[in-house]
């Protein structure tokens, strides 16, 4: 903050009488306890800012207060925000410490000025992060200790958006897409429409100049004759309307600017074919009891004139969308037979579409989906709990869960449940509860059996069948979109992992023990030695084969603790040997060339074999690995022992592709679920592989649980796009429910 030119006699003039209109339009709802405090506030806020300036050069005060009237007037916030507003930038630019705001204001106060202030800090350029993840979190964990730090934020980004022009152009861009990324997305989940809008406006203004003026220039030349149609389209419905006996008010509300180009983008459409340039909004002021009849009432006006599209109608006031909105929505065939999209809605729903949050909570307690926004918070913190490897899968995990559209499912007793836009059957199943989640064999959508991995629609009845033999596997995280999910799904996996760990871990223990060595002293050790990153993942290598007790070599025991030898053990074991150890596993090439290239060569130069913990088949994306012993063994890059070998034996790791010239078969595994309906699965099973799509059945084992099936079946497939053709065609079949490739072949 540049230090300026003290304000002056003339401009503290100005600066009072700004603040008294914000005093005058709050004197209503103030206390004199509030209003002393506020007026200390001011005090403290001049005092402290009175050598700053901003860059159009007026005094910086002006700031502060013009967010404080924000706070208020346009998004309904009280007294307690107001003064915080005043303080917001009181902390971080000048010498006010957060104490004497603490002394003077009281805990309340500073909390959110502190929160306030620790959004504006700088980013911490050490962490590996992105920047704008971390003030991403930043915004977030603020968010949780009092909404109002994010809501009086919002003022502030609004303000500083109204007044950007004074900033030069880079600073503008650079604004304009932190507020696209961070503040546009919280301002549409909080409810705050009017300033989502105005965000996207002049960040479109911001980005797109020219293409904002072109569509502001076309909006106020057809404005005329957009206020003559609505006229038209609103005077045979005027007596019925007053015949309700409540006041009401009809506007017409023009799109934003930015909505009408994401349009025009969107359905490459011209500005001129754009048929809801405009809605009709009719607003009435009944008391909250007689809302939902009075708006089917006036519903019931329109379409008594106008012909309704049956669907385009939106009732938000049965089930209010999850940030709270409150309108009955619905699009009529008006004169001239254009489309013209109408919403009903009280004064009171008006308010809190309007105004959001704070508005909602001024009526907080006469509606049932009171809790909207602190369900809202629980998943914020849930997700905030969340472990997250990395900043873009916090952010991804974000906007799928808290900024996407919902969508509004039922269970079978009829409970509503809301989930995000494109959630799953399976995500459904961990939303109701995490237990149902784990154990989920087959679930049912309207009274249909459909795939694990089924996108939900709106008024889908959900129904999850369980059985306590079901677990989670890898594949299940295909099937799922939401946090709460994948993270319940990671864990169990987690701890299949140190299950089938649990043999690896005995092994090892007896080896110690042969050598006289304490486990809890040395297993960290060997499992660096080795390249895991956790004890569990060595377990579960050593489980599994991908490393063995002979691995643990070069070594001397000193004290107690195992020592190995670093230098020579790196040099015998990386370079050198991995040619020595190819020459080894050669043998004569056969005439007909093999289907793998290893290193650009017929892999049948070597003692090669298809990996079976993932059975590759030609057209999956694969490497080869040079085993111990084994020769080489063929992965796809997705197994899940890959990322493993890829990380601690780079250096053992060789390119292989297919030579697609050379014809082969491969056997896969696929996992069939469904109804059981009896012998009958079997035979149509093997009906539809063998008859229909010709395809030779190697294995087929079936289960079937409390009225449902789980089938294993090998078959045999020349290429991945069978393999997708088969997958396809078993999932369209009546009464199958998912189709799943395993990794491993059933044993
Ligand atoms: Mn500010």
């Amino acid at each position: 903050m540049p230090v300026g030119v003290a304000i002056n006699q003339e401009e503290l003039k100005d600066v009072r009488a700004k603040f008294d209109e914000l005093l005058k339009l709050m004197e209503f709802r103030l206390q004199d306890e509030d209003k002393a405090n506020i007026e200390k506030a001011y005090e403290m806020a001049i005092e402290a800012h009175k050598f700053q300036r901003r860059k159009s050069g007026e005094p910086y005060i002006f700031h502060p207060i013009e967010v404080a009237r924000i706070c208020f007037q346009e998004i309904g916030l009280g007294p307690t925000a107001v003064i915080c507003a005043l303080l917001h930038d009181v902390v971080e630019d000048t010498p006010v410490s957060l104490n004497e705001i603490l002394e003077l204001f009281g805990p309340k106060v500073s909390i959110i000025v502190d929160g306030l202030t620790k959004l504006d800090g700088t980013y911490n350029i050490d962490t590996n992060d992105s920047p704008q993840a971390e003030n991403f979190k930043k915004v977030l964990s603020t968010l949780v200790v009092d909404v109002r730090v994010v809501l009086i934020k919002m003022a502030d980004r609004l303000h500083n958006l109204r007044t950007i022009s004074a900033q030069p152009k880079h600073k503008q861009l650079k604004i304009a897409a932190e507020t696209d990324f961070i503040y546009t997305p919280l301002a549409h989940r909080l409810g705050l429409y009017n300033i989502k809008t105005e965000f996207q406006d002049i960040c479109l203004k911001i980005t797109e100049p020219e293409v904002f003026q072109e569509l502001s220039n076309k909006l106020s030349e057809s404005d005329q004759a957009r206020n003559e149609y609505i006229e038209q389209f609103i005077s045979p419905l005027k007596a019925e309307l007053t015949q309700l006996g409540a006041p009401f008010r009809v506007l017409g509300r023009c799109k934003a600017i930015s909505s009408i180009y994401t349009k025009i983008k969107q359905s490459k459409v011209n500005f001129e074919e754009i048929y809801d340039i405009f809605a009709v909004r009719i607003i009435i002021d009944v008391p909250v009891e007689k809302e939902k009849s009075f708006c089917w009432q006036i519903y019931s006006i329109i379409t008594d004139v106008y012909k309704p599209i049956p669907e385009r109608l939106k009732d938000w006031i049965t089930t209010p969308k999850g940030n709270g909105y409150e309108s009955l929505h619905t699009t009529v065939i008006g004169p001239k037979g254009k489309y013209v999209e109408v919403q009903i809605r009280t004064e009171r729903m008006d308010e809190i579409a309007e105004k959001g949050f704070a508005a909602h909570w001024k009526y907080k307690g006469i509606k049932k989906q009171e809790n909207v926004y602190d369900n809202w918070l629980d998943n914020i913190r849930e997700i905030l709990d969340t472990k997250h490897t990395n900043a873009l899968d916090f952010i991804n995990d974000f906007k799928t869960n808290l900024f996407s559209e919902e969508v509004y499912v039922f269970t079978p007793k009829g409970d509503m449940r809301i989930i995000p836009k494109g959630a799953t059957a399976l995500d459904f199943a961990f939303e109701i509860h995490t237990d149902v989640g784990y154990h989920a064999t087959a679930i049912k959508v309207n009274n249909k059996l459909v795939p694990m991995g089924y996108k939900l629609n709106n008024g889908d009845q959900v129904q999850v069948v369980t059985n306590k033999n079901q677990k989670p596997t890898e594949d299940w995280l295909k099937m799922v979109v939401t946090g709460k999910a994948k993270s319940k799904i990671r864990s169990a996996m987690k701890e299949e992992r140190r299950k089938v760990g649990e043999y690896g871990k005995e092994a090892l223990e007896r080896k110690f023990k042969n050598l006289k060595l304490d486990f809890e002293d040395n297993v960290d050790i060997v499992t660096k030695q080795l390249g895991f990153k956790s004890r569990i993942d060595l377990f579960y290598g050593l489980s599994m084969d991908e490393v063995k007790m002979s691995d643990i070599k070069n070594y001397t025991i000193e004290n107690g603790k195992i020592v190995f030898k670093k230098e020579e053990e790196d040099q015998l074991n990386k370079e050198a040997p991995i040619a020595e150890e190819l020459r080894k596993i050669q043998r004569p090439a056969k005439a007909n060339r093999s289907n793998i290239l290893v290193n650009g060569e017929p892999a049948d130069i070597y003692k090669y074999s298809l990996a079976s913990c993932c059975n590759p088949v030609q057209g999956d994306d694969i490497f080869a690995y040079l085993t111990a012993t084994a020769g080489l063994k063929i992965h796809r890059t997705n197994c899940s022992n890959a990322v493993q070998l890829l990380a601690n034996y780079g250096y053992r790791v060789l390119k292989a592709d297919w030579e697609d010239s050379v014809n082969s078969s491969f056997v896969v595994e696929l996992l069939v679920t469904g109804i059981d309906s009896g012998p009958g699965v079997i035979q149509s099973l093997s009906n539809e592989l063998s008859n229909k799509l010709g395809i030779n059945i190697k294995s087929f084992s079936i289960e079937g649980k409390e009225g449902y099936f789980e089938g294993r079946i090998g078959i045999i497939v020349l290429n991945k796009d069978q393999l997708n053709m088969v997958v396809q065609s078993l999932e369209k079949m009546e009464g199958i429910s998912s189709v799943v490739r395993t990794d491993r072949t059933f044993k």
